[in-house]
Order: C-alpha cells, then structure tokens, then sequence
C-alpha cells in the first residue's frame, strides 16, 4: 500500500492505473477507521482493481463550536487496518494542500443541506461537498463508496453528482452495527460506558417504529411519537430531531408510503448520534 500526502503523486499514480485500464474505488474517510469504514473498503476491493482510501479530518464540515480539534485520530492503526484489507493508496493530504493559502471556492447543494442534520449544522454539508468533490478531482475514481448511515450525506452527494455531471457512481454500504445495534463510528469513543449503554436507545427507538409500521400504522406523528419515547426514557440522550423523511428530497411525510427514511439526532450526554432506518408499508 503506497501512502501519499501528496496531490500530484496521488494524480500520477492514478493516471498510470488509468493509463492501464484498470478501475478505481473510492473510500472518503475522516480515519480512526471501524468496521463501518472497513466495510466500504471491502465492497470498493470486491468491484474495483485499484483501491483508494482518504483519511481529511475536513475542518470545513466542522462548526466553531464543535470536535474538530478533538475528533479522533490513530494514522498508525488506520494504516494497519487498510493495509490487511489490500488497499492500494492511502492519502492522507494535510490541511494546507487541500484548503492552501487564498483558497475560495464552496460548493453547496441548496435546499437539501438545510434540512435535518443541517438545521443544527450550518454550512456542514457545503463543507462535505467541497471536500469531496476535490478528492473526487484528485482521485477520478470510476465509483466512490459511501455508508447508508450518513443518509443525508450520501443524499446529498447523488445530488451533487447528478447536478454537476460528474463521472462517479456513488455506491452505498449497510449500516454496520456493534451486536447491540448501535451504529459503529468514530464518535462512539467519546461514550462513557454509562452513554455507551444508553446509546442503544436510538436504534431501539427506528426497530420499535419499524414493528409499528409493519403493525399498520404509517402516520409520521405517531412513529414520531413513538421514538421519542423510548429516547426519552433513557436520562442521558434527548433528541435534536427524529424526523420520517422521503429518502430523496429529504421532505417531511405525513406516513409512510412504499418507502420512508425514519432518521434521527441523539444527543448522549455531549455526544451527538446519528442513525436512519429505511421503511416501507408494503413490507
Ligand atoms: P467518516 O469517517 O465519519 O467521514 O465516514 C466515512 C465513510 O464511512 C462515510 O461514507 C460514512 O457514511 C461511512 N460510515 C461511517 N460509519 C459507518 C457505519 N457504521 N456503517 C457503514 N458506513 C459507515
């Protein structure tokens, strides 16, 4: 596995793959990498010839007043991890190649980036789109992995994509689990083990919406209802949102109908959790 901090090694390693004919899988990542990332690196390797994973902690999808500075990070453990999955180039660009010195442009996919997530979040996913649509300029990947568990974002993207015309399937991987449900992430090391037990509560709260649906009930208030509670019953999370979305325009439905994106932010203690579940009243 070669390593490169470099943008113009990372496009003349890349142009030589192309030059072969050989096609490239995309794997964005911030490190500190799980079994959730992983996953994505498998599903690249299975498709792809050449594997490409980026590790950014990107400050621009970062607000003032959140982890940027604290976010997590073992570049040691993460070059292990990716090596033992065959991936081919790890870049791991610093701040100062990506965002240098005059640096202006953002890009920003209206409407949908306000929503949910970007209620409490301004401009967190203009910064998600800037980024990856330079590592997507740097990389020309034939296709680019991304999780099911960041719906919004991965919504977001297809949107760009198709906006903007770029020659990049986005393909999306299941949401990996610890065995008790909670979605794997990077945040998770924040938990204390008393969080950590409670943060079982929100994917708790999308099966036990999930059982209501496929009981007969589709109206939004009441799923709505449903998984506040069983947040609310456990004293260290509150909810900042718990919303049945359409899985495309990300808008608000009154039930739900062949699918639906049950999604929701939980607070755990100071650790912000998210997670989704698809739906649909047809089974
Ligand atoms: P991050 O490092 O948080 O920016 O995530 C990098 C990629 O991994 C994104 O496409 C995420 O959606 C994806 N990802 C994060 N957690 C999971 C998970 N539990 N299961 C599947 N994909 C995930």
């Amino acid at each position: 596995m070669r390593v490169v901090e470099d943008i113009a090694t990372v496009r003349a390693l890349l142009s030589e793959h192309r030059r072969r004919g050989e096609s490239v899988g995309f794997v964005p990542t911030m490190g500190y990498l799980h079994e959730g990332h992983l996953s994505l690196v498998r599903i690249a390797r299975a498709r792809a010839m050449r594997v490409v994973v980026s590790i950014f902690v990107n400050p621009m999808q970062f607000g003032p007043d959140e982890d940027f500075e604290r976010y997590p990070r073992d570049p040691e453990r993460d070059r292990r991890l990716l090596e033992a999955e065959g991936c081919d180039l790890l870049f791991t660009p610093s701040r100062e190649a990506v965002y240098p010195e005059g640096y202006g442009t953002e890009v920003s996919v209206a409407g949908l980036a306000g929503k949910l997530c970007g209620q409490s979040r301004p401009g967190h996913f203009d910064g998600v789109t800037t980024v990856v649509l330079k590592l997507f300029n740097i990389v020309q990947p034939d296709f680019a992995v991304f999780g099911q568990k960041d719906a919004q974002q991965l919504v977001i993207i297809r949107r760009m994509v198709a906006d903007l015309d770029l020659p990049v399937q986005i393909v999306a991987g299941p949401t990996v689990r610890e065995p008790d449900g909670l979605a794997a992430s990077s945040r998770n090391a924040y938990l204390s083990p008393e969080e950590r037990k409670q943060a079982t509560c929100v994917y708790r709260a999308l099966r036990g919406a999930e059982a209501v649906v496929r009981s007969g009930e589709v109206r939004a208030d009441r799923l709505v209802d449903e998984m506040r509670r069983t947040i609310e019953a456990e004293p260290l999370a509150s909810a900042e949102y718990i919303s049945v979305v359409d899985p495309v325009s990300l808008e608000d439905l009154e039930a739900v109908g062949r699918s639906a994106l049950l999604t929701l932010a939980v607070r755990v203690g100071k650790t912000r959790l998210i997670d989704n579940l698809l739906v649909g009243a047809g089974g």
